[in-house]
């Protein structure tokens, strides 16, 4: 049926940027003949995922949205990709993104548009706008997707689906094409709270193949989203407001149905608490130092040699000349903008002005972050500061998409974990608003269970 539903809509919503029926199709025959040999299987087994084409698998090519990976195969899957093969989970594609999972708007994809199935002629979010709208119009029920700056929580929040960035190291990155190593996450997309916890369970714990993975015994983050089901559950939560997350910029019908929702939560019977976190207001600047940074070290194994693009200047040409030219036409203009920034932000003399700088507010806002979590059990904000833009809207002009981060950024310099769920749609335009919830580092069962039940 989700093989249908995609021949039906895709070449409109532009979703996915592979897919194999035939192969998804032997996957589920084998999944139900296990089934009806009495084999017991997990709860998702048989269920159809699309899969960012950030993360690597063996089925279909990998490119993470890059003209320099097309057709690049992998010789192994990511272990969140392998984890939900061996939960009985069947890849049905690989979704849309923008090019190594820079942007906000999947416009940055050097393949296609992707568009939000809400409105045709919106953005359906970035990095992962095509996880999120492969959710949204019914393509897939389960999709994963990486967060480094917000990738997964913005696309669910104006594409009215869930999103959940998990604590850093909840999820392995292996296999995940690095974009900012200490900010990168891999984490589950669906359209309810129970069922993106279903996800999270298969995905998440330790693996030896990637030394942040957190050794940890996770609560089932399934169990935590039945629990709060009854919005009982919601009585003596405390629930803190950073005064800085609603400062300028809040679209007027984002701010009106974020205030409905604090109303809503405080009628349940939670504490509201306002929270002053003085060092957010320099999140976007802090992140969009150290992120360039990160990706300017991590894209230079891009060499024309060892992964997928190469091209030959005219006349042959040294191994200088080879790599500039397979560069220049294999990255986009995003990520070479963002190569140089990163470069320069390391360059000799600049280090400490830049990225030492960075690192150090980096650190205050943790300590913003703690010192908040001393007083509330979990902040909310709105996921994103407005809802979809038309596409081309911000053409040209990349602060606009940079400034649309301030919400989502502050929760990947702290590590800590993030979820996104729909509350209704902006009178203004009609369009889905999403709810921030974030709680310290290890308590992503926390999030699910007052997820659902605000849900
Ligand atoms: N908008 C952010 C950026 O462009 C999102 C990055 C991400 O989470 N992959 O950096």
């Amino acid at each position: 049926a989700h093989l249908d539903r995609i021949a039906e809509v895709d070449e409109q919503v532009g979703a996915f940027l592979a897919t194999d029926a035939e192969a998804s199709l032997a996957a589920a025959r084998g999944i139900d003949a296990r089934r009806a040999a009495g084999e017991q299987l997990g709860e998702l087994a048989g269920v159809p995922l699309a899969v960012k084409d950030v993360l690597v698998t063996t089925d279909m090519p990998s490119t993470s949205g890059s003209r320099i990976l097309e057709g690049y195969m992998s010789p192994f899957d990511a272990t969140a990709v392998a984890r939900s093969r061996a939960a009985g989970l069947v890849s049905i594609g690989k979704t849309n993104m923008d090019e190594f999972a820079m942007g906000s708007s999947t416009e940055n994809s050097a393949y296609r548009t992707t568009r939000n199935p809400w409105s045709l002629d919106r953005i359906p979010g970035g990095s992962g706008g095509g996880s999120a709208a492969a959710v949204t119009a019914f393509e897939a029920p389960l999709a994963l997707g990486s967060d480094t700056g917000g990738s997964i929580r913005q696309p669910a929040a104006v594409t009215g689906s869930v999103g959940v960035k998990p604590t850093y190291g909840g999820v392995s990155r292996y296999g995940a094409i690095a974009l900012a190593s200490s900010l990168d996450q891999i984490g589950p997309c669906a359209r309810t709270v129970l069922d993106t916890a279903l996800l999270h369970d298969v995905i998440a714990g330790h693996d030896v193949h990637d030394s942040t993975s957190l050794d940890f015994a996770w609560p089932s983050m399934a169990e935590a989203a039945r629990g709060g089901a009854d919005p009982a559950s919601l009585r003596g939560l405390r629930v803190g407001v950073v005064k800085q997350l609603q400062a300028s910029g809040v679209q007027a019908g984002v701010r009106t149905r974020f205030e409905e929702a604090l109303a809503l939560l405080s009628a349940q019977g939670a504490e509201i608490v306002e929270i002053d976190a003085p060092h957010f207001e320099y999140a976007v600047a802090a992140y969009y130092l150290i992120l360039p940074a990160e990706a300017s070290s991590n894209l230079a194994k891009y060499d024309s040699v060892r992964f997928g693009l190469r091209v030959e200047p005219a006349g042959g040409g040294t191994v200088e000349s080879v790599m500039s030219a397979t560069r220049a036409a294999g990255f986009g203009p995003e990520v070479k903008r963002r190569i140089i920034l990163g470069t320069y932000a390391l360059s000799a003399g600049y280090y400490d002005a830049y990225y030492g700088s960075a690192q150090k507010v980096r650190t205050l806002i943790q300590r913003d972050f703690s010192s908040a979590f001393e007083r509330v059990d979990v902040i909310a904000s709105p996921t994103a500061p407005t809802t979809a833009w038309r596409l081309g809207e911000h053409a040209g002009d990349p602060m606009q998409d940079y400034l649309n981060d301030a919400t989502t950024i502050p929760a990947n310099l702290a590590g800590i974990p993030g979820l996104s769920l729909p509350i209704g749609t902006a009178a203004e335009d009609g369009l889905p608003v999403g709810l921030q919830l974030m709680a310290p580092a290890f308590e992503d069962a926390r999030l699910y269970r007052a997820g659902s039940a605000i849900e």
